[in-house]
């Protein structure tokens, strides 16, 4: 397995576009980095971020011991069997008190790490948790809702075709940089130098996504509502709406377009900030497109005022226009196992909708709010959290307002983390347990989000684990253990099976849902105590962490079947066989494989409205679109923080947070403070300055740099920033979440407003 020779196929792990690569090693290190041309969806591309993957896998950050936090609240380190028995007695002793449903769990993983949130389903189980909360709660849940109300179901998420599309819009994104769908500097660079072909850019600075584009359209932060609602109306307006796609695919047209009616489009547009005749441009390009336009949404407007808003008007652009279930279009893509929320039933139930248990805030699809997290733990409410499983997430730094997520968790009963790294959030945790590296054991990402292709790479261990960490699967086989939810005994019969052959195993393990009910619930753990120690690769490789991959597969085939055989899985097998088949390709291909390929109509099969009809008209939406006409200009609204900070920018410099060791980086290495001329010069600040950025909620030092990429009024900070390789935020410079307050939030799906924080800068001398 660690044969310096030979070159090792893996991804990259550090945005959840996971491109394959393949490395050599030398000892414990990753020594040589590139493309997996074998790797079905990236072929060969990367970034140039995967070439420095050795400064996560030996960062200084690495955890080797269980951790134990003293009363002086320095950590000792302690045995495995130690940690496991003192955390399931602590967590028992919770839940005799207060349920389980006092208990939140928060993560399950990152951008290349969600198979160990796979496993982590049983213990949640056997915890009885309800809540759970992870990033996705912070960032695409409004989408995701929306997604529900126009097509049936929020799993029924779209999947843009930029490598066909002939308009392709990317609004509030820039893919140079946070990449979001495979090859995307490729595929941008393709449009760009296609005359017959559209690249639109919508995002008040001028990014390198921009300066490619052949239209940018640059509103004020904070104004893609208006510039949305002009849109629409435009559309409308000039006869460029798809009345006969509409006809037969939609619903809710009329009540749709009685609203749109309303919109001033002057007025709009000059609340966006921009001029009628780009909205124009804009909307007849759209509106004339014939081999489809696709519309990338991100965190530039999913994280900005009427952020769930946003996702609606963005959407109508798509189906008023005819743009979904086309080629080049929007489509429903396959899913090889689900990202949702996964609490054990949810929560409170009020009104029909699941509620967060104290402050009676909305799960979005089934998940907390990031946002709200401190509020259902700072109060006296009897039903308040008490205790918190954090697994591959850091809420300390990744979420709004860091002081107050610290104070939220310091008000806990029991913190516990697991994770590669001393991290903020680990660093107030009661345990901390060290997980193996994302190179050190079986693991893969369930962000497979592509149409009419979509690919799933299992990936193998690189190295073995290093001494003194686990992977999650037997760290949670553990916890349950120690908590009681299952004994070998229970297991026996499932083992007998799988040493008689995966039909065998197979059969008795449907049964086995029947006669157990009660571990049913455990299936990722059961798996990987039963049928895990039976597989191997066709090379002898160790696969028992690979074992909820064959449930997944089973799963798929059910769900998929048609797209998984069109894909060439499971020629010769029925239709019993094809969950077997697909799990076989998978292992037996390390680059990944296309595990669905799907026709246009398979769009339509995955809606869920009773009539397979896009239900166009949200209620409540509606009404705050109406209230967009009564609402002041965004920008310049606010005399003492007159700037707006967009908190949290992806630089070429900044990759997700599993890279702490600052060395990584080979330029920007303060994170600076982009301002635009102008706002420097009213400042009295000239490049390298050092200027304080104070917001409602607190301050930071940062050093200048003046860009023209930056709009009049509108700085920036980049993620990644202020963090210190012992969870300490002494790292170079500012942590974002030390300025943001989780106030600050969509009214509906409590996303904050990350990219739209009211700010001033002052010069420091
Ligand atoms: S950072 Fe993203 S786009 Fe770049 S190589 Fe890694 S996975 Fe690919």
């Amino acid at each position: 397995m660690t044969s310096n020779d030979t070159w090792h196929q893996t991804a990259c792990i550090l945005c959840s576009i996971n491109c394959g690569v393949e490395v050599k090693l030398d000892g414990p290190t990753i020594a040589r980095v590139r493309g997996d041309k074998a790797n079905p969806a990236s072929e060969g591309y990367t970034c140039e971020k995967a070439l420095r993957l050795d400064h996560y896998q030996n960062g200084a950050h690495r955890l080797t011991t269980p951790l134990r936090r003293r009363d002086d609240g320095t950590f000792e380190p302690i045995d495995w069997d130690t940690a496991i028995a003192e955390i399931a007695q602590r967590f028992g002793e919770v839940i005799d008190e207060h349920g389980g449903e006092s208990i939140l769990f928060y993560g399950g993983g990152g951008q290349g790490n969600h198979l160990g949130g796979g496993y982590g389903g049983a213990t949640r189980s056997a915890l009885g948790i309800r809540y759970t909360s992870n990033a996705l709660a912070q960032e695409k849940t409004g989408e995701f809702w929306v997604d529900g109300q126009l097509f049936g179901r929020s799993r029924c998420h779209t999947a843009g075709d930029y490598e066909h599309a002939e308009v392709a819009v990317f609004w509030g994104k820039n893919p140079w940089q946070s990449h979001g769908f495979p090859q995307a500097r490729r595929v941008l660079k393709e449009i760009a130098n296609d005359p017959d072909r559209t690249l639109i850019v919508v995002d008040p600075r001028r990014s390198e996504s921009a300066d490619l584009a052949d239209i940018h359209v640059r509103p004020a932060p904070g104004g893609d509502a208006h510039l949305l609602a002009a849109l629409l109306a435009v559309l409308v307006r000039d006869g460029l709406i798809a009345d006969r796609w509409l006809d037969e695919h939609a619903r809710g047209l009329d009540e749709l377009l009685a609203h749109i009616a309303t919109v001033d489009i002057a007025e709009s547009c000059a609340k966006a900030g921009v001029e009628l005749a780009i909205v124009e441009q804009v909307a007849h390009r759209i509106g004339t497109a014939t081999r489809g336009v696709s519309i990338f949404e991100d965190l530039g407007i999913q994280q900005a005022p009427h952020s769930t808003l946003n996702s609606y008007l963005e959407k109508l652009v798509v189906l008023l226009t005819g743009n979904f279930g086309v080629p080049g279009g929007m489509n429903l893509h396959s899913r090889f196992a689900s990202l949702g929320g996964g609490g054990g039933g949810g929560g409170d139930r009020r009104g029909g909708e699941p509620m967060t248990p104290t402050g009676g805030h909305r799960l979005v699809t089934g998940l907390v709010p990031c946002n709200v997290i401190p509020d259902e733990i700072l109060t006296d409410h009897p039903k308040r959290f008490r205790a918190l499983l954090v697994e591959s997430g850091n809420p300390v730094h990744s979420l709004a307002d860091s002081q107050r997520m610290r104070e939220a968790l310091r008000a806990l009963d029991l913190v516990v983390v697991i994770d590669v790294a001393m991290t903020e959030t680990a660093r107030e945790a009661d345990y901390v347990l060290p997980a193996a590296s994302q190179f050190e054991k079986w693991e893969c990402t369930f962000f497979n989000l592509e149409f009419p292709r979509n690919c799933f790479q299992l990936r193998r261990p690189v190295f073995a684990p290093r001494e003194g960490t686990l992977p999650e699967a037997e760290i949670h086989a553990r916890l349950c253990r120690a908590l009681g939810a299952y004994n070998d005994d229970d297991l026996a019969p499932l083992r007998t099976a799988a040493a008689a052959g995966r039909a065998a195993f197979r059969d008795a393990f449907l049964a086995f849902g029947g006669q157990r009910p009660d571990l049913s619930k455990l299936v990722a753990i059961v798996l990987y105590e039963t049928l895990g120690p039976t597989l191997r690769t066709s090379d002898g490789v160790d696969a028992a962490g690979a074992a909820a991959v064959w449930g997944l597969s089973q799963i798929c085939a059910m769900t998929e079947g048609p797209s998984v055989r069109r894909a060439g899985i499971g020629d010769g097998h029925d239709d019993a066989d094809l969950g077997d088949a697909l799990f076989d390709a998978i292992i037996a291909n390390p680059s990944g494989v296309v595990f669905t390929l799907d026709d246009y109509d398979e769009t339509w099969r995955r809606m869920a409205t009773p009539d397979q009809r896009v239900q166009l008209a949200i209620p409540l939406l509606l009404d705050e679109f109406d209230r967009l006409a009564t609402e002041p200009a965004p920008a310049g609204s606010d005399a003492e923080f007159p700037l707006v900070l967009s908190a949290g920018e992806r630089r070429s410099s900044t990759a997700n947070t599993i890279f702490r060791d600052p060395a990584w980086r080979k330029k920007d290495a303060s994170g600076a403070l982009r301002i635009s001329p102008a706002d420097a010069a009213a400042c009295g600040l000239v490049d390298g300055d050092r200027a304080r950025v104070t917001t409602r909620r607190g301050s930071a030092v940062a050093v200048v740099e003046l860009s023209d990429m930056m709009r009049v009024g509108h700085i920036s900070l980049p993620n990644g920033f202020g963090l210190g390789v012992d969870g300490t935020s002494d790292g170079p410079g500012v942590a974002p979440n030390e300025l943001t307050s989780s106030d600050d939030r969509d009214w509906y799906a409590g996303t904050p407003h990350h990219k739209h924080v009211r700010a001033r800068v002052e010069a420091v001398s």
